[in-house]
């Protein structure tokens, strides 16, 4: 969508009078991986159609979109709940799940979204600093984060599947994120892609922007709690001065 300075400002006064907060001190973006900084969306959703064929189970790849940001153990309990009426045991959490990654990691490498890295470098030139926040455990592409994204991002920070218990629509991959940042909500933005991401960054209390990269209508990033809508990084990326200035402006009472 494209916004004015005004827009800008009665999002950011709608989130904070939501929240309780009467100040808005950004220092830090808490990114998602999977559709935000790599176009690898497309390549979870057929290998997940896949290795659940394996196991005798449907999941359509457009569903596999609509469970995005969840952790697989996540989505492997929610198909073979529709499925077979059952949650899975730890073993097939397992072995689904590591057949998954290998149709996963015989995908071309996701290239990453079309100005991720501008707007983190736009960022980081404004004194911000950045993490990743992802319900992913593939290793193969989080091996690759440095390479195409430099040292913008603190890797060292970095929240993944490993870290959470829940994972998104729940707000605790957030959560865990501001704690290893140290910093509070309102110093934060989340960037998102999908409906459950944007959930849980709404739900952490944080002003989230979600970024439609992907087949899904923007409607549903709405509904699911976004402060700001763009079609597009590139979208993002104009906005992205206008947006600082403005919240900025709500740095002290
Ligand atoms: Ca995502």
């Amino acid at each position: 969508m494209i916004y004015t300075e005004n827009d800008i400002r009665k999002a950011i006064e709608a989130y904070l009078k939501r929240n309780g907060f009467e100040t808005f001190d950004l220092q830090c973006a808490l990114f998602d991986m999977d559709g935000v900084l790599f176009n690898s969306m497309p390549y979870h959703a057929s290998s997940w159609n896949k290795a659940m064929k394996d196991f005798g189970m449907n999941l359509p790849e457009y569903e596999a979109f609509l469970h995005e940001g969840r952790t697989g153990e996540a989505t492997i309990n929610i198909v073979m709940q529709r499925e077979w009426g059952r949650t899975a045991t730890e073993k097939e959490l397992k072995d689904i799940y590591a057949r998954k990654s290998i149709y996963f990691d015989q995908c071309p490498t996701a290239k990453p979204i079309d100005g991720a890295k501008q707007l983190v470098t736009k960022m980081r030139e404004d004194g911000m600093l950045a993490t990743i926040v992802t319900g992913s455990g593939q290793k193969s592409l989080l091996g690759k984060i440095q390479n195409y994204y430099d040292d913008l991002f603190c890797l060292d920070r970095m929240v993944t599947a490993f870290d959470v218990k829940y994972g998104k629509p729940n707000p605790e991959p957030y959560l865990i994120g501001l704690k290893k940042m140290n910093v509070q909500p309102n110093q934060a933005i989340v960037v998102e892609n999908a409906p459950l991401g944007v959930e849980a960054g709404h739900a952490a209390s944080v002003f989230t922007v979600a970024v439609n990269t992907g087949p899904i209508d923007g409607s549903a990033l709405i509904e699911s709690g976004a402060d700001l809508l763009f079609s597009s990084m590139a979208e993002f990326i104009e906005h992205w001065d206008m947006f600082f200035n403005v919240a900025k402006s709500f740095r002290q009472i």
